[in-house]
């Protein structure tokens, strides 16, 4: 696992994961996202849960 740059999708994502922005390259959630709904940046969203959960790992 690594930690990567803050990403996000454009589409919706289902609930919990919705409207979060990822930072671990291995997140389940983050890795659903299509290629090309895949945007850099935090898109002033909170983290991830599961995403902060691998980072206390
Ligand atoms: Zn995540």
């Amino acid at each position: 696992m690594a930690k990567v740059r803050p990403y996000h999708t454009v589409e919706p994502e289902l609930a919990p994961e919705r409207n979060v922005y990822h930072d671990q390259d291995n997140c389940p959630y983050g890795l659903r996202i299509e290629p090309e709904h895949l945007r850099l940046g935090e898109a002033g969203r909170p983290k991830c849960l599961e995403c902060e959960r691998l980072d206390r790992r």
